[in-house]
């Protein structure tokens, strides 16, 4: 392996491998350093109990975008999409339970059993994600405009958006514009009746977020999670991993794992010059694509003293507080919720708002509920007749009020176990091993800046602008240091998109 390279790739998660294969289809040497054993960051799966792995932390992969998977003929390495929207379970006391499939005839009869008037809601809910769904998708697709020099093309580009937005239609338009900046509770309110359907829809909106149901601007992010998530990777978030990697081999990426990036380093005009490796190795590049969280790329890989103070002030505040656990449980049998009529992938709990609300009250005092609120998913691999549910748990702190001891490990599982209990009564006795990652876990073993699931929160003000307007073009003020990850536009979740998008304009300079 040659030290010298065109692009050097820190991170080996989704958006490092696609980024890699971008640079190398391009032409581009290029080297992909992972710290880990494995590939796949967040999304690599690992056995946790013998027998039992876990699909890593991610669950969905409902979000990787089909321009990725086409331009980097993803389907010729092993992918498949099963061309539908996974099913969830919408839990709620007493046995009730709704599925919301990709069958929005199936979906409005199921909730008729318990509304006629919001199975009515909500097919006029999914007409109106219908309608805006193009609109979004071409905003999240592309690289956003340079806001801060504002060039003719920048100008265009907010042009054309604003078309779209127009194109729309008056009332579809107005719509979208009155509702994005709303709680998801009152705008689900508005719409349908059914407590626990209106708590279980609301919860993509508050994921990962310190947001409760009842926080400005939370329906923008259930507007964006309904648009952006279609048909889910067949095989889960590790047939995604494989795929990548498979094509990033045969783009010539040189993959490297076991390898601890501890600099960035630069010449005597802060230009990149290359990597150096914790245990002193030393590659060359003058482009440097960090798919880590950009606080890192700023705080660790680079020497003290090497970013302005203004650069330096805008990453320290862009928020990343950890607000989610994940519990992996290991069962002796497959389990169903009550109410449960078919295999829903998914299901997520939540029940009301006064319930979610008390979810989330604790952790603003450093805590967590005794009874919080959960998205299970159930398609982890396990040995015959056996299952594991893959759980993530909101809200949890990553500071906790006297630290994660066991003694709070044991309390939040429990609460955990016992609020799955109220929803699936065997869960408690078929449980064989489990695993709880606190947040504080999730930023040992992955490097999530304080335990955040998306590298830093989607909030309204660190969207479209992310993670702060100087580097939202995915190049730095630092020359040759690129952001690819999550923590760059359109954000966390499986999408592949920070990394496609951040290999494209890397190609451009
Ligand atoms: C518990 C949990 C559940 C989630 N659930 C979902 C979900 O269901 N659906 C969804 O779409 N999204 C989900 N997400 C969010 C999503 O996983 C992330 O936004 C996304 O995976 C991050 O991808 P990435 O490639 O940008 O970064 P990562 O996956 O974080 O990859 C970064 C890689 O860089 C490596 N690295 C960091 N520093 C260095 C260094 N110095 N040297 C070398 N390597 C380094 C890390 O080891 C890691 O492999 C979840 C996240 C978590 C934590």
């Amino acid at each position: 392996m040659s030290n010298k390279y065109d692009t050097i790739v820190v991170g080996g998660g989704h958006n490092g491998l696609t980024a890699a294969t971008i640079l190398a289809n391009h032409g581009q040497k290029v080297l992909l350093v992972e710290k880990r054993s494995i590939f796949g960051g967040v999304a690599a799966g690992e056995e946790f109990h013998p027998g039992h792995w876990s699909t890593g932390l991610l669950q969905d992969t409902g979000s990787v975008r089909r321009n990725v998977i086409t331009d980097l003929s993803l389907e010729k390495f092993g992918l498949e999409t099963n061309g539908k929207r996974a099913s969830t379970a919408i839990l709620g006391k007493q046995g009730k339970c709704i599925t919301i499939s990709d069958d929005e005839t199936q979906t409005a009869q199921s909730i008729n059993r318990y509304s006629e008037k919001d199975s009515e809601a909500y097919l006029t809910y999914k007409n109106f994600i219908t309608k805006i769904t193009p609109f979004i998708r071409d905003i999240m697709d592309q690289a956003p405009p340079d806001l801060v020099s504002m060039g003719t093309g920048d100008l265009w580009q907010l042009a054309k958006n604003g078309l779209k937005l127009k194109r729309l239609g008056k009332a579809t338009m107005m719509e979208f514009l009155k509702v994005a900046p709303m709680s998801v509770q009152d705008f689900l309110d508005e719409r349908f009746e059914t407590d626990f359907l209106k708590a279980g829809m609301s919860v993509p909106a508050v994921q990962g977020s310190f947001t409760s149901p009842r926080s400005a601007y939370t329906t923008l992010n259930l507007l964006l999670w309904e648009c952006l998530s279609s048909d889910e990777v067949v095989g889960g978030p590790q047939a995604l991993t494989s795929a990548l990697v498979k094509a990033a081999q045969k783009s010539g990426v040189d993959l490297k794992s076991d390898s601890d990036v501890r600099q960035v380093v630069l010449d005597e005009q802060r230009k990149v010059k290359g990597i150096r490796l914790d245990n002193g190795e030393e590659f060359f590049a003058n482009k440097v694509a960090a798919t880590c969280a950009p606080q890192e790329a700023f705080f660790q890989l680079l020497e003290p003293n090497q970013i302005e103070y203004s650069l330096e002030h805008g990453i320290e505040h862009f928020r990343s507080r950890g607000t989610t656990a994940k519990l992996n449980l290991a069962l002796s049998k497959p389990l169903r919720f009550n109410g449960q009529e078919d295999d829903a992938m998914f299901a997520r709990t939540g029940n009301s708002w006064l319930e979610m609300e008390k979810a989330f009250d604790p952790i603003k005092y450093r805590n967590f509920s005794s009874e919080p609120i959960l998205e299970t998913h159930n398609t982890g691999k396990a040995p015959e007749g056996c299952a594991t549910f893959s759980i993530l748990v909101h809200y949890a702190p990553f500071e906790l009020e006297g630290g994660w001891t066991d003694t709070a490990r044991n309390e939040l599982t429990e609460n955990i176990i016992d609020t799955l209990s109220q929803y699936s009564p065997e869960v408690r006795d078929s449980i064989v091993g489990s695993e709880l990652l606190t947040p504080i876990d999730l930023k040992e073993r992955y490097g999530l800046p304080n335990g955040h699931i998306f590298h830093g929160e989607h909030a309204v003000d660190q969207l479209l602008t992310r993670p702060i307007p100087s580097c939202m073009q995915y190049n730095t003020p630092i020359n040759g240091l690129y952001l690819c990850g999550s923590g760059s536009h359109p954000g966390g979740g499986i999408t592949c998109l920070p990394g496609y998008l951040g290999a494209k304009r890397i190609l451009k300079t």
